[in-house]
């Protein structure tokens, strides 16, 4: 899917900062914070347009927020059934320790919560934490 693509599936105009900020996610295989995209787009990005860029994208289905034990609110890139309306990515994140990335693995569902009666869940986030494929080969 090509970044084009993808902001006209969303009903999104062509902006620099889209364009820019969709094609960092679509070469990487991890979860960014907004600190990160800032740092990959370099010098001359407007902090306020890129954080309502990121605003924007979460709100149209096209990034997802992740948490992990960093403490940084990070973002990855939804999977193609997401949309404005409803997020679909009830899935495992997993963050390693050792480089600090967080991926999202999508063949692990996050189970349904039961037994909470009287509550409104919004939300629920599963994080396995320890190391990376990458990290344990490279040691
Ligand atoms: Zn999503
Ligand atoms: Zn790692
Ligand atoms: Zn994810």
């Amino acid at each position: 899917m090509s970044v084009d693509d993808l902001l006209r599936n969303h009903g999104l105009k062509k902006t620099t900062t889209r364009k820019q900020v969709l094609d960092i996610y679509l070469n990487t295989d991890h979860a960014l914070a907004v600190a990160d995209v800032e740092e990959a787009l370099g010098d001359g990005v407007d902090r306020v347009t890129l954080y309502r860029t990121m605003g924007t994208f979460e709100e149209k289905g096209l990034l997802h927020k992740v948490y992990d034990d960093d403490g940084k609110l990070k973002f990855s890139l939804c999977s193609s059934d997401c949309s404005s309306h409803q997020h679909h990515d009830n899935h495992l994140h997993f963050h390693c320790r050792k480089c600090g990335k967080t991926t999202c693995i999508e063949n692990v569902a996050v189970p349904e919560v039961e037994g909470l009666e009287g509550f409104d869940i919004q939300d629920v986030y599963m994080v396995a934490n320890g190391t990376c494929k990458d990290c344990i080969q490279a040691a």
